[in-house]
C-alpha cells in the first residue's frame, strides 16, 4: 500500500463553497483555493472526487484549485467511474478520458466504481468494468482500484469475493447508521475486514446531521464539538484508513485539520456516549438525507430535494424562530415547488438511502405550501 493514507482526513469535493447558494457549480473558486492551500499546508495531502459531484464539475474545480497549482507528488485523488454513464452509451475508456482532462492530471492515485449496489454490480460486470479497472492498474493509469458502495453487508460479502482485485473499499460509516438495518456501517466494515480490504469512509458527519445535535445530545459530549466527535469514531474503527469530509468554509478545513492533525482515538466512554446521542438524534431528525444529491439529476420537475429536506428539518427542530417558510418561498423562485412532486420515484432509484423521497416530499409540501 502507499502513503497516501499517512494522514486519515480526506477533503471531499462534493460540498464546496458557492457564491450562489441555489446553483451548485457556483464554486467560489479563490476560497477553495485557500482551503486547498491550508490543507496542503498542514501535511494532508488526499483528495476525493466524482463525475458527477458540482453538477459534473467538481473535477474541474479540482484542477483549477489543486493540481494546476501544486506539484503532482505533494497530493493525491481519487475519482470514480460513474455506472449511469455508461448506460446513456458511453465507454469506461471515454469517461476514463474526460475525467483525466478534466482534473489536468496523467493518472489517478484511487479509481473507484462509484456508488455500487447489487445490481450496478452486475451491470458492471457484464459491461468490464472490473476488467477495465484491473487493466487501468496494470498500465499504471491508476495506482489503486476500488470501489464506493451503497448495499447491505451481504452483497458486499458477495462482491468482494467474486472480486478479489479491488484494493480498497469506500462505504458509508457513522456512529448513527452504525446498526441501521439499511446502512449497516458496523455490518459492512466486518465484511472488509473479512476481505482484508482497507476502508475509506464517506459520510462520516452524515450529511452534516451529526454536526449540528439537539441541546439534549450536545450536553452528552463534554464540550467536543459534535462533528469532531463523528469523525473520530469514524478514524478510530479498526480497519479504516481513511474520513472523507466534504469541507465548506476556510473555518472547517482549519478545524478539521488542527485536532486530525493529532488524531485521537475515541475513549471507551466517548463511544458509549452515542447510543444516547443516537437515540436522541433519532428522535429528533424527521428525514435521514445526507445532502448527497445523488438524486436530483433524476427528477424530472428539478425539484431541489435536499435543500427541501433541510429546511423540513430544520423547520421539525427548531420551530417557527428560524424563519423556514421565509427561505423554502425564496427558493421557489427559482425552483419548483414540493408540491409539484409527481409521485413518478425515479429520484428513489437513485437514493443511497433508500429514503421514501416522494412520500416526504408530501410532508414538505404540507408544511410550507400551505
Ligand atoms: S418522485 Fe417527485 S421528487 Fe422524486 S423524481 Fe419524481 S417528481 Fe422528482
Ligand atoms: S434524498 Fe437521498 S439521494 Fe437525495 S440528497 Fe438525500 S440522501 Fe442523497
Amino acid at each position: 500500500m502507499t502513503n497516501f493514507f499517512d494522514k486519515k482526513l480526506g477533503f471531499g469535493f462534493l460540498r464546496l463553497p458557492l457564491s450562489d447558494p441555489n446553483d451548485d457549480t457556483s464554486v467560489n473558486i479563490e476560497e477553495t483555493c485557500r482551503m486547498v492551500d491550508l490543507f496542503l499546508e498542514r501535511g494532508f495531502t488526499y483528495f476525493d472526487t466524482a463525475y458527477n459531484y458540482h453538477g459534473h464539475r467538481s473535477e474541474e474545480f479540482l484542477r483549477l484549485c489543486l493540481t494546476s497549482r501544486h506539484p503532482r507528488n505533494s497530493y493525491s485523488i481519487t475519482t470514480k467511474l460513474p455506472c449511469p454513464a455508461l448506460k446513456r452509451g458511453k465507454t469506461p475508456e471515454e469517461i476514463f478520458t474526460h475525467q483525466l482532462q478534466k482534473c489536468g492530471v496523467e493518472y489517478f492515485d484511487l479509481y473507484l466504481l462509484h456508488g455500487l449496489d447489487g445490481e450496478d454490480a452486475v451491470y458492471a460486470e457484464e459491461h468490464g468494468c472490473f476488467e477495465f479497472l484491473k487493466q487501468l492498474k496494470k498500465e499504471g493509469r491508476a495506482k489503486l482500484i476500488g470501489m464506493s458502495f451503497h448495499d447491505t453487508a451481504e452483497v458486499l460479502d458477495g462482491i468482494l469475493t467474486r472480486h478479489p482485485e479491488m484494493d480498497v473499499v469506500q462505504i458509508q460509516l457513522n456512529y448513527l447508521d452504525w446498526d441501521n438495518e439499511i446502512i449497516q456501517s458496523k455490518a459492512c466494515l466486518e465484511v472488509c475486514r473479512k476481505h482484508g480490504k482497507p476502508v475509506i469512509v464517506m459520510e462520516p458527519v452524515k450529511g452534516g446531521t451529526l454536526a449540528k445535535l439537539p441541546d439534549k445530545a450536545l450536553s452528552l459530549l463534554n464540550g467536543e464539538k459534535p462533528a469532531h466527535r463523528a469523525l473520530r469514531f469514524a478514524a478510530s474503527q479498526e480497519g479504516v484508513v481513511m474520513v472523507l469530509s466534504g469541507m465548506s468554509t476556510y473555518a472547517q478545513v482549519e478545524e478539521n485539520t488542527g485536532f486530525m492533525g493529532s488524531f485521537v482515538p475515541l475513549t471507551q466512554d466517548e463511544t458509549a456516549v452515542l447510543t444516547d446521542v443516537s437515540k436522541i438524534i433519532r428522535d429528533t431528525v424527521s428525514i435521514p438525507c445526507t445532502a448527497c444529491a445523488y438524486c436530483t439529476d433524476a427528477c424530472p420537475k428539478e425539484i431541489p430535494i435536499p435543500r427541501y429536506f433541510s429546511l423540513y428539518n430544520e423547520r421539525k427542530r427548531d420551530g417557527w424562530q428560524v424563519n423556514t417558510e421565509g427561505r423554502y418561498a425564496e427558493l421557489t423562485k427559482t425552483f419548483t415547488k414540493a408540491s409539484e412532486c409527481i409521485t413518478c420515484r425515479t429520484c428513489e432509484e437513485r437514493c443511497p438511502q433508500k429514503l421514501p423521497i416522494a412520500d416526504f416530499m408530501k410532508k414538505v409540501s404540507a408544511i410550507f405550501d400551505m
